[in-house]
């Protein structure tokens, strides 16, 4: 300041405003180098390898994380090019759209699988692009980088797994569609002459042997077909039909199928309607599987008291539902194996001294069920107390949640046995199976004409001589397969149109459509009922 006094007042005042002018510069200056070195600190300290070039590709700088990556420091690659990293893996095209790429000013994101200095090979996620000065032109470019090695071994040991599991699928399929077979012919015949014998004796001692055939016979098809279910519901190869479904209606209908059983074990089965509406748009045929799942449980895991089962239209956040609650005095579930008892397969009491039989499916199925109509399924269960299951079914369906694909119009069938006007029908059944051939056969003789041959090239014989209204044609037969005498049939001049039923053992997923568009016009799966093949036929005469 002493020095300003040798001076005039306008140098004064020039030379102050300079000394204000180069007082805010240094500022800058300073703040310029805190920013500098907070940006280095930051790329020093990174977590990811930072490396930049100059414009030709040179390495000017290398951070410490990718020194900890590739084995090599600074002075080691400074000024060299990042192909000294290459494995000789990535082609030459990758690197030249990587070039046209950063060199058109664009950002390059890409994987490389790289070497380290000690030879091993590692895979890097890279980010490249270019630094530009403020005329625009390239000064450097940075690349950063994330060594994916180990998140690239795990993807492949997931890829593996992935295969293993769709090959374990492909075997469990094929296991599933031969045992299937396997089962259901011979249940054909057992099915059907228990229930002659069931209708025909009249001794009460043999009458009831009879019907413990028939019961266990319609036991281990309904084991058959729960697996059967449980398959194609995993394959999603379920069509949804969709209709008008009374709850109320549909709950009284099963529960009266219940009410023999529980009389024997001297307990209630109670229905209760808590209000007048009780119509959902639903898939009956799974609601009905639902309900008698949850019904059967309920009386066979009780023994004293008994069950209520109530149906109540309820209001959710002003979405319609309603709810149908299977309540039991029953035996009662550990709040532990709530989750367990929806798992495949399984059971509370499992092992050689499990308490209850049962192939452990049935809530598998119907917790699949439920959320296939997007409704939910709790349990609330007191161990001694009992149960209380309840299923919450939307009452209008979300088309758009459903996909169009999965939707069919409700279509039912007449299951009221065969009038007397049908018998003037002519059927021919082709079966070599001579057991499944009487059983049909004992199924038909009040109702329809029939007769029998035991071979596609029978078949194929007897169409030209005579006409026939249906012809039952089993799939698997010696010789001549099913399928081609369908075919050869059918070009049999007069026959284009007949129906012909595959009857078949073959009932996977798939297999329906695979025979309908083989030549079959209808499909029956086997074991099946003797009103199921009079309705059948009723229905294709009509
Ligand atoms: P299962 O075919 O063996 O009956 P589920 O899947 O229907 O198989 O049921 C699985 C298990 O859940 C049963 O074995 C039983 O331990 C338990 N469980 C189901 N319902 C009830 C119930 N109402 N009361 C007590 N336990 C039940």
């Amino acid at each position: 300041m002493l020095i300003l006094e040798k001076f005039d007042e306008y140098t004064k005042v020039e030379v102050l405003r300079e000394l204000k002018h180069l007082y805010k510069k240094i500022n800058e200056l300073k703040e310029d180098q805190k920013n500098f070195r907070k940006l280095s600190k930051a790329v020093e300290q990174s977590p990811v390898s930072v490396l930049i070039t100059d414009y030709k590709g040179n390495i000017e700088y290398v951070n410490p994380k990718f020194s900890i990556v590739t084995g090599y420091t600074l002075e080691e690659v400074f000024g060299k090019n990042p192909r000294i990293f290459s494995s000789g893996r990535t082609s030459l095209s990758e690197y030249k759209n990587l070039w046209d790429t950063i060199n058109s000013g664009g950002e390059w994101i890409g994987e490389f699988l790289n070497k380290r200095k000690n030879g091993d090979l590692f895979w890097e996620n890279a980010s490249i692009s270019p630094i530009k000065n403020e005329s625009g032109s390239t000064t450097h470019f940075v690349a950063i980088k994330e060594d994916i090695t180990q998140r690239k071994i795990i993807e492949a040991e997931l890829k593996e797994a992935k295969s293993k599991a769709e090959e374990m699928n492909k075997i469990k399929s094929i296991f599933l569609a031969n045992m299937s077979h396997e089962l259901r012919t011979p249940l054909t015949g057992v099915m059907g002459f228990a229930s002659l014998l069931s209708d025909e004796l009249t001794d009460p001692y043999l009458k009831e042997m009879a019907n413990i055939i028939l019961q266990s016979t319609m036991r281990l098809t309904e084991t058959v077909n729960s697996i059967l279910d449980l398959s194609k519901i995993e394959a999603e190869k379920l069509t949804l039909k969709i209709s008008r479904v009374n709850l109320a209606e549909v709950v009284k209908n099963i529960a009266d199928q219940f009410k023999q059983t529980a009389k024997e074990k001297n307990i209630f089965l109670d229905i209760v309607v808590r209000n007048d509406n009780s119509i959902a748009e639903l898939d009956k045929s799974l609601v009905v599987q639902i309900i008698k799942n949850l019904i059967q449980n309920a009386v066979k895991f009780t023994s004293k008291g008994g069950v209520a089962v109530e149906i109540e239209r309820i209001k959710i956040n002003s979405k319609s539902f309603v709810e149908v609650r299977v309540v039991d005095t029953g035996i009662g579930i550990d709040q532990k194996n709530f989750a367990k008892i929806f798992e495949p397969f399984r059971q509370v009491s499992e092992g050689l001294n499990r308490g209850y039989e049962g192939p452990g499916l049935g809530l598998t199925i119907t917790k699949k069920y439920v959320e296939l109509l997007h409704g939910e399924i709790f349990v609330e269960s007191n161990i001694k107390l009992g149960s209380k299951f309840i299923v919450r079914f939307p009452t209008v369906v979300e088309r758009k949640l459903l996909g169009k694909k999965n939707i069919e119009p409700e279509n039912q069938l007449d299951i009221s046995k065969g009038s007397n006007e049908s018998t003037s029908s002519n059927l021919l059944i082709v079966e070599d199976d001579e057991l499944n051939r009487s059983t049909i056969e004992h199924y038909l003789k009040n109702f329809y004409n029939f007769e029998s041959v035991s071979s596609g090239e029978s078949a194929v014989k007897v169409v030209k001589k005579k006409k026939y209204d249906i012809i039952l044609m089993d799939i698997a037969l010696k010789g001549m397969s099913g399928l081609e005498a369908a075919q050869l049939i059918k070009k049999v001049p007069g026959n284009q149109n007949i129906p012909i039923v595959a009857v078949t053992a073959y009932a996977m997923i798939g297999d329906k459509e695979r025979l309908l568009k083989g030549g079959c016009t209808h499909y029956l799966a086997k074991p099946f009922t003797q009103t199921s093949l009079l309705s059948l036929i009723k229905s294709i005469l009509k």
